[in-house]
C-alpha cells in the first residue's frame, strides 16, 4: 500500500510512518502519504492534506477515551479517517515541544515545499484554522479549505 516517498534529501528531518498504523517515528516532523503522489499532482484541486501539530496528552487522552482538554486526539484521528475513506492524501505530523497549536510558519513551509517538491502545487487542506491556510498560501500553494468534521466520541 506504501507508495511513499522515502526520505527527501531536501528534508532530512521528515521521516515516513505508515497512516493506517499511525506509528510516528523519531523526527522534527513525520509526513505520511496514502496513494501516490504523483497522481496526487495533476489531480484536480489536489490531495487531502492535514498539518498535525503533536500534542502527546491530547492523543493519550483520546485513545484511552478519557476527556481532553482539547481537541488535538479526536481532530488527528478525524484527519487521519478522511484521508482514508479518500483513498489519498498526506499527513504531517510536527513535533512541539511546547504542545498544541504552536507550530508556525516555518513548519507550515517545511510541509509546503515537501509538497512543492513532489509538483503538488494544490491542496485541499483539512482544517478549521485559517492560519494553515493562510501559511501555506504565503508558501506558494493553492489552497481550498476542507472543513475537518471531528465526531466527538
Ligand atoms: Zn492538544
Amino acid at each position: 500500500m506504501n507508495n511513499a516517498p522515502h526520505f527527501s534529501p531536501e528534508l532530512p528531518s521528515y521521516a515516513v510512518y505508515d497512516l493506517l498504523s499511525g506509528d510516528p517515528r523519531e523526527g522534527a516532523a513525520t509526513v505520511s502519504v496514502l496513494g501516490d503522489l504523483a497522481a496526487m499532482a495533476i489531480a484536480g484541486d489536489g490531495p487531502l492534506v492535514r498539518l498535525q501539530t503533536a500534542c502527546v496528552p491530547g492523543e493519550a487522552r483520546a485513545r484511552a477515551a478519557m476527556p481532553a482538554d482539547c481537541d488535538c486526539g479526536p481532530q488527528l484521528d478525524a484527519a487521519r479517517q478522511q484521508i482514508i475513506e479518500q483513498g489519498a492524501g498526506v499527513l504531517f505530523y510536527i513535533y512541539q515541544d511546547y504542545g498544541h497549536n504552536r507550530a508556525d510558519e516555518r513548519e507550515y513551509g517545511q510541509c509546503a515545499r515537501f509538497l512543492l517538491h513532489y509538483n503538488v502545487s494544490r491542496v485541499r487542506l483539512l482544517t478549521n484554522n485559517p492560519r494553515k491556510v493562510e501559511a501555506l498560501e504565503h508558501a506558494g500553494l493553492i489552497v481550498k479549505h476542507e472543513p475537518l468534521v471531528v465526531r466527538r466520541g
